[in-house]
């Protein structure tokens, strides 16, 4: 077959560790009078670079087949805004932002990032390739041009605005088909002194609690500080400052900087003592996770049959994109799972890529004898707010870090007071 190429260092010692199979695009939801056109497949399969050590999928999916009509609105979700708010916060704080400084976010969205900045006199740019999610930020106020981010969009950015003295990317690092050109352009736009922050999942708590649904095509590479750091290091660019957060399932904050211009935090170095003891450089650790995941499917699988056979009916609740591969990765179709349910009208009434399954109203659905709780990254959310079913005699089936029933009997344990 042909060479792996890494998406980083250009190595071919790219060595696979999990094949998902064929599957669709995750997000391509199917509208109905689409259920019998043909449905492209590409493999999705997750490898390693021996060399750079950044772990990425190795088939790319057009980024023009998987953003230019994107259907996940950040605004939907409370806890993402409220961790926008914070982030702002501290980051005006942190990096002594003022009026008239100048903020870029790449990947933008809907603008609920931006937003945050209204009223404090900075100035700000979004820009987003979705051109469904650009139209939405704009009508708000929201300056977003509906654009991918490159090393020729920092440049047309600079001409007309200025360089900017924050760059941020939170969610986006690891869709970029055009790495290279994109920090190239990152590099340039933070000019000698602005700051580059980037927020993503981070590789290392996947690989902890088993997240393999992060695994999609529109998730090129997964990142560890060592793998990002040396991407970052052919553009003259240093991580300076980590942080962690439990967005996401597991979120890192890394602030980059021109080497040599700001000051390398102690957080940096904890970082990496870390990495080396959760072994993130070696193969041998996603080789487990590999294993990890079949074993996952042997556990789920059991726990929804058991409702089917007394008769029980289980919806999925949400249909995020981690979803599509869960039940793709594990076949699990309309047989098991009757429908899921959304409140995200560019969702409802289309089905679920690949397995099928027709997404109703979350609020016209009614409710089933248990949900597939997909979105389990916002676990504490969901619990609070169907306190009453659970207590109720529902349940909720968590796939996700290990399968598992949370219902009356055990829903204290998860949630605190
Ligand atoms: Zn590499």
């Amino acid at each position: 077959m042909k060479n792996r190429i890494c998406r980083v260092c250009k190595s071919t010692a790219v060595k696979p560790f999990l094949d998902l199979g064929n599957q669709p695009h995750g997000d391509s939801f199917i509208a109905t009078k689409d259920l019998n056109e043909h449905e492209p497949h590409y493999p999705l399969r997750a490898c390693f670079c021996l060399d750079c050590t950044t772990a990425q999928i190795d088939y790319t999916v057009p980024k023009e087949v998987m953003f230019e009509y994107y259907p996940y609105v950040s605004g939907t979700t409370r806890m993402l805004k409220e961790h926008f708010e914070k982030s702002t916060e501290r980051l005006i704080k942190k990096l002594k932002l003022k009026k008239g400084d100048f903020v870029v976010d790449i990947g933008s969205n809907d603008g609920t990032w931006l937003e945050c900045y209204k009223n404090t006199g900075i100035r700000f740019l979004g820009i987003d390739g979705a051109k469904n999610l650009a139209k939405i930020a704009n009508a708000k106020g929201l300056e977003t041009w509906p654009k991918f981010f490159n090393k020729k969009i920092a440049q047309e950015v600079i001409a007309k605005k200025g360089g900017a003295n924050l760059v941020t990317a939170a969610g986006v690092f690891f869709h970029l088909e055009e790495l290279h050109s994109v920090t190239e352009g990152i590099a340039e736009l933070i000019g000698g002194t602005g700051v580059l922050c980037v927020q993503a999942i981070y590789l290392g708590e996947m690989v902890n609690i088993g997240a393999f649904d992060q695994i999609y095509h529109e998730h090129l590479t997964y990142w560890t500080l060592r793998s990002i750091e040396h991407l970052l290091g052919y553009y003259g660019l240093e991580v300076f400052s980590v942080e962690f957060f439990p967005i996401h399932g597991g979120t890192i904050e890394y602030l980059i900087a021109k080497n040599g211009v700001r000051k390398i935090e102690p957080s940096v170095a904890a970082m990496r003592s870390k990495e080396k003891k959760l072994r993130l450089g070696d193969i041998k650790t996603f080789e487990k996770f590999g294993a990890r995941v079949w074993e996952m499917k042997k556990e789920l699988i059991p726990i929804l049959r058991k409702y089917k056979k007394k008769e029980k009916r289980i919806f999925a609740l949400g249909a995020p994109i981690k979803g599509s591969t869960l039940l793709n990765s594990f076949g699990i179709g309309t047989e098991l799972v009757e429908c899921a349910v959304e409140v995200n009208p560019l969702k409802i009434g289309k089905y679920i890529p690949g397995v099928r399954i027709p997404i109703k109203d979350e609020r016209t659905a009614g409710e089933p004898d248990a949900y597939l709780v997909l979105p389990w990254n916002f676990l504490p959310e969901l619990l609070r707010k169907m306190e009453s079913y659970i207590k109720g005699g529902g349940a909720f089936i968590v796939p996700v870090p290990k399968p598992m029933v949370i219902d009356k009997n055990n829903y204290h344990k998860f949630t605190k007071k």
